[in-house]
């Protein structure tokens, strides 16, 4: 994830959109632009089909039963958490933890690692840059315990203010919680330099990878982080299902943060006792269909390639920044030098939620509005901007589409015409 942008990234690699059969209905009587990836992706038939299969063929609860199915389904269970072990190449299974999301996993954190461990006085540094998700589990902390928060600025460009970021980091930072990817932006955060040195301050990191693990190779050894996070929905797998890694060592001396069944090892009412991680935060029944669903998901993902799906989007990326800085009035927001499948941007006189309005009606998919980062938004002194988010499946004709209905939409307000802002600057 910390490599350079291929320069010579410039081609469309991949053409996936039959293997995603909701591609394929018309919108509005037009061809579907499915450019809202960022919020949540669309699921090829091979991740509609396991979700399905498990519950014609397999469907049983996991862990209680003597029956064959209740085993059955066990082992599918615990197959997919060694698939996200690998694919996230995790030392062990019994890190990895599932979980509803992201915003489940960073407030399973929150409250098992921080709330029992945080004082007055301790600091949680994250960044302007946070997803709501990464920055409200950790203000209930704070006031659950007397921490303060510190926030890493972000330059003009999109990118951290890195020497903000050496200057915050205290002996008093007890925690770094930064984000891999900016979903409003598409900065790709350098998150193993950043990890080295709140390590070396004494700090633990968690990372927020739900907007990442979907663009390139994901590997927490190599980042060295503590604790990473991301969703099965933005990475081609069902809704309600993610997972967050934790290191062994920080999970075995984590307190439950729900109680219940599957996480206990014994109960009497005058002693309970817990299971080790990761059971003893998955309380009550999982969403099993949505774990084996998931690993059907980063089985997709793996056939496709990690490094190819890269390489497709990088070319997506680089063509879309240059046909949106060419149309005059349009001004990106976040043009930071690495960047991850996400274009944020603006149309002079043209309000992004009528903006994303028109565009509908043009079959182009995206997303209007603050994108759940409103101290981002502030930050850049507006109160949102039009996202197109890229996936595996988008083509040129995709980016094509979108650039056709921003100039609908100039000539509807009487906008055409304006000056092209080339460098995308936003300051
Ligand atoms: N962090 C980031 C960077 C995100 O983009 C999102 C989803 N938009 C989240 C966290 C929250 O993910 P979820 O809603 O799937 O829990």
């Amino acid at each position: 994830m910390n490599a350079p942008c291929d320069p010579g990234a410039q081609t469309p690699i991949l053409d996936l959109a039959a293997d995603f059969p909701i591609l394929s209905r018309p919108v509005h009587g037009r061809r579907l632009a499915y450019l809202d990836n960022g919020a949540t992706t669309q699921k090829p038939a091979a991740v509609i089909e396991a979700e399905a299969r498990f519950y014609r063929e397999s469907n049983a609860n996991i862990h209680r039963g003597v029956h064959w199915l209740s085993q059955h389904a066990t082992e599918l269970y615990d197959g997919a958490r060694a698939t996200v072990q690998r694919f996230l190449n995790a030392a062990r299974a019994d890190e990895i933890v599932f979980t509803r999301g992201t915003t489940e996993a960073i407030n399973l954190v929150a409250q098992s690692w921080g709330r029992p461990r945080l004082a007055a006085g301790d600091e949680i540094l994250l960044s302007t840059m946070e997803h709501h998700s990464n920055i409200v589990p950790w203000q209930l902390v704070c006031e659950q315990t007397g921490a303060v928060l510190k926030v890493i600025p972000v330059r003009d460009n999109g990118e951290l203010d890195m020497a903000a970021f050496a200057g915050l980091l205290g002996e008093r930072t007890r925690l770094l919680a930064i984000t891999h990817v900016s979903n409003a932006l598409g900065t790709v955060n350098p998150v193993a330099k950043m990890t080295r040195r709140a390590h070396e301050m004494g700090a633990v990191v968690l990372v927020d990878g739900a907007q990442a693990v979907a663009h390139q190779a994901v590997d927490v050894q190599a980042i060295g982080c503590d604790f990473y996070a991301f969703s099965g929905h933005k990475l081609y797998g069902p809704t309600g299902i993610g997972a967050l890694y934790g290191r062994a060592e920080l999970l075995r001396h984590m307190p439950p943060w729900q109680g219940g069944g599957d996480m206990i090892r014994t109960v009497a009412f005058d002693n309970t006792t817990f299971a080790p991680p990761p059971q003893r935060f998955e309380a009550g029944t999982p969403n099993i269909a949505g774990a084996i669903a998931l690993a059907a998901a980063i089985d997709y993902v793996q056939g496709v390639g990690l490094a190819r799906i890269h390489v497709h989007e990088q070319a997506l990326l680089d063509y879309g920044t240059r046909a949106l800085a060419a149309i005059p009035g349009v001004r990106l927001v976040g043009t930071a030098e690495r960047k991850a499948g996400i274009l944020s941007f603006l149309v002079d006189g043209i309000h992004p939620h009528d903006l994303g309005t028109i565009l509908d009606a043009e079959g182009v998919a995206i997303r209007a509005g603050h994108h759940c980062a409103m101290p981002l938004m502030t930050r850049f002194g507006i109160p949102g901007t039009a996202r197109a988010s890229l996936g595996l499946y988008n083509g040129l004709a995709d980016l094509d589409a979108l650039v056709a209905a921003i100039h609908k939409a100039q000539e509807l307000f009487g906008t055409r015409g304006g000056t092209a802002s080339g460098n995308g600057r936003v300051a």
